[in-house]
């Protein structure tokens, strides 16, 4: 369906006051996505699925083109979920050839994959801003699993007046602690091994805290010596922050957020934990 489509069947639904939920996806959906989906459907009375790789969210030497995508799977597995409304705009129908506006984020992208990715958030503020006024829900879904983009999206929505409410959901694992992702299509099988350090490194982080360590220091030093013992050498950021601001902590609290980032062979992962 077209954007002015869409739109006009979302606004008639919510006349007649139906809750509309909305989840914005790239597509190559797995279960984690499918866990938001199922989320608002039990939430809501109307659910909308956006799948759209958003160009302007990638870097130049980023894997826009190479993006996994795979429309038709998802469009079954979404019927599966008893999604009402699938949108996939193609990039010409949300970025007309003259668009020229876009969102300055708020302060919370200013660090960690904001200073690694210039321009990301940037990019992910304005889709995500163009994606609620198409599908005017009363809910939006989004993942822990992309802690600081859930942080953007929440204090662009205050600040902004957005009527919309925000519901963050827990990341889901593969069994043995890989937070899943489209990009892990990516990893060939020794890397796939190597890329469960990421997940060993926060459970370790949290087990640390638990076991009455606080200093955030000595915990991040345990964390890249798990990396580097599974084999992550290309970390590019560990780090404890305070779950609002982001900012880096001293010591450690229950409500601290562990993230790393780092490079697997040529995949990029990203993951966290909070501490308590
Ligand atoms: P993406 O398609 O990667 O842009 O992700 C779309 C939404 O799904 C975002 O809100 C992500 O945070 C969320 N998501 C991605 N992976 C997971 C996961 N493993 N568990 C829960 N949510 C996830």
């Amino acid at each position: 369906v077209r954007a002015a489509d869409a739109q006009k069947a979302v606004i008639d639904v919510k006349r007649v006051g139906k809750k509309i939920g909305i989840v914005p996806t790239m597509g190559a959906l797995h279960d984690g996505h499918l866990s938001l989906v199922e989320a608002s459907v039990s939430e809501c009375d109307y659910t909308v699925v956006t799948i759209f790789v958003n160009p302007i969210q990638f870097g130049p030497h980023e894997d826009l083109t190479k993006y996994p995508r795979d429309l038709d799977k998802d469009h079954r597995s979404l019927e599966r979920c008893g999604v009402d409304l699938v949108f996939a705009p193609t990039p010409d129908e949300i970025y007309a050839p003259r668009h020229s506006t876009y969102v300055s984020p708020p302060s919370v992208a200013d660090r960690l994959e904001g200073v690694l990715r210039p321009g990301h958030f940037q990019g992910v503020a304005t889709i995500v801003l163009k994606l609620f006024n198409i599908i005017p829900a009363d809910v939006a879904y989004f993942g822990q699993k992309d802690y600081q983009q859930s942080r953007v999206v929440v204090d662009m929505v205050a600040d902004l007046n957005l009527p919309i409410s925000i519901q963050v959901c827990p990341t889901l694992r593969e069994h043995d602690g890989l937070a899943m992702s489209s990009r892990n299509v990516y990893l060939s099988p020794h890397e796939r091994q190597r890329a469960t350090g990421l997940s060993e490194a926060l459970n370790r982080a949290a087990g640390m805290f638990r076991d009455g360590e606080g200093r955030t220091r000595i915990i991040i030093e345990e964390m890249r010596k798990r990396l580097y013992a599974a084999g992550v050498r290309k970390i590019e950021y560990v780090e404890i922050v305070d779950p609002v601001t982001l900012e880096p902590l001293d010591e450690a609290t229950p409500f601290s957020i562990a993230l790393i980032a780092a490079y697997v062979g040529k995949t990029r992962l990203i993951d966290n934990m909070r501490l308590g």
